[in-house]
């Protein structure tokens, strides 16, 4: 099976004779950047509890799993494998997935501009909005493997936008994916409501914060994340928003580092309710769970470049940081590079570096974690108090991990 597509885009009457939508025709993708893209579709968390394993353990390799098992491609056709309930939501994901890839191809940017539109936002229209030369760009993503849903979709699209108040140009984008049986290609219509209203936008820190924070909520520490996340929300952005000490791990490449977190399919939560009774061992449960799922390991990180230029709000830096985009598919690892710094790789037990820094050790202690909280079972910290008072003393306070957020700092 292939892993790259190249897909015709097919331009609905509201746009066939819009010179800026016959720029491109066609559209190409690899399988990765249905993922890379579609998890945009997540929410951004508001706060996220650190027995949140669900969220901060699970969430990565469950979608991830979702993508590599459910989604093929071929030449033409982006396939959807999934007969289940879950067909919708693999529709779903291909639709936001494809869309945005071909929006920032239409528009010639990095995604590291594409803003999520929240539901609560005053006269919300579509799901994403890119800025560009003073105009601003809103996307509605489709994606349905019944070709015959086109125009019901074109029709709810355009009844949407208008709703709209706002001014921005707005585009829908529907992918239509296809079922096994299906051969005809797969392909994207477009539609738009061209709009020649141009306003004063300038990108700013915030912005960039808003996109980058989605990653970082599955990298840093999550005391830190929800601290980041209501500055980001009250716009009341600092220097050094992002305590890098907090994000765990980094992966190299290319010598460049990329800081950011390893996962495991044997750390998903539900997974690990299918082995759980009240009597097993945690050493029993990793056994269980290993000679059922091997090793198969994602990391996810950020250019720490990105980082650093966040942190000192260098939002110039940022504007013009282009990394390279780079896929790799190797035995021992398969990886994605995108030019807005995020790296994903993903492994089955043969990559030096996965074996190097994230250690079985690790995934013990983590899925011990997860055992805990399931059990119900924090334990008190024990690592000597630095208060004055209490100094020495062993830290009463309550965790699932091996110590509490405090004292997890050294
Ligand atoms: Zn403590």
């Amino acid at each position: 099976m292939a892993n790259k597509c190249t897909l015709d885009i097919e331009l609905d009457s509201s746009v066939k004779n819009n010179k800026f939508f016959n720029k491109i025709s066609k559209v190409s993708l690899e399988k990765m950047d249905i993922f890379k893209y579609g998890i945009l579709n997540e929410a951004v968390p508001k706060k996220i509890t650190e027995r949140d394993f669900e969220y901060l353990e699970s969430k990565i390799p469950f979608l991830y799993g979702l993508y590599e098992d459910f989604i093929e491609l071929d030449k033409q056709r982006i396939v959807n494998l999934s007969e289940e309930e879950n067909s919708k939501r693999i529709s779903e994901t291909i639709g936001v997935g494809v869309g945005l890839l071909y929006a920032t191809q239409l528009l010639d940017v990095n995604p590291n501009i594409i803003k999520r539109i929240a539901p609560s936002e005053k006269g919300k229209y579509l799901d994403f909005k890119i800025s560009k030369n003073n105009r601003e760009y809103e996307f509605e993503t489709k994606g349905t493997i019944n070709h015959s849903k086109k125009s019901t979709l074109l029709k709810d699209i355009a009844e949407k936008k208008k709703n709209s108040k706002t001014k921005a140009t707005k585009c829908g984008i529907i992918t239509l994916a296809n079922k096994e049986r299906n051969k005809k290609p797969s392909k994207l219509v477009v539609s738009d409501d061209w709009d020649e209203n141009t306003e004063n936008i300038e990108i700013e820190i915030k912005d960039y914060f808003a996109y980058y924070e989605f990653y970082l909520s599955f990298m840093l520490d999550s005391t830190y994340y929800n601290r980041m996340h209501k500055k980001i929300e009250k716009n009341n952005i600092t220097k050094n928003m992002i305590y890098t000490k907090r994000i765990p791990h980094f992966y190299s490449y290319k010598g460049r580092r990329y800081i950011g977190q390893y996962f495991d399919k044997r750390l998903i939560l539900d997974l690990i309710a299918q082995f759980y009774h009240l009597d097993i061992t945690m050493e029993l449960l990793y056994k269980r769970m290993t000679d059922e799922f091997g090793k198969k390991q994602i990391f996810m990180g950020i250019d720490s470049k990105i980082i650093s230029y966040l942190n000192a709000g260098n939002t110039e830096d940022i504007k013009y940081y282009s990394g390279e985009k780079v896929f790799e598919d190797k035995e021992e690892r398969s990886l994605m590079l995108d030019s807005d710094g995020i790296i994903i790789v993903s492994s089955d037990g043969l990559d030096k570096q996965f074996n190097d820094n994230f250690t079985e050790i690790e995934v013990k202690a983590r899925l011990q974690y997860v055992l805990n909280s399931i059990k119900n079972e924090p334990h008190e910290c024990g690592a000597p108090c630095r208060s004055k008072e209490k100094e020495g003393e062993p830290c009463q306070k309550l965790t699932f991990r091996e110590h509490c957020h405090f004292h997890r700092d050294e």
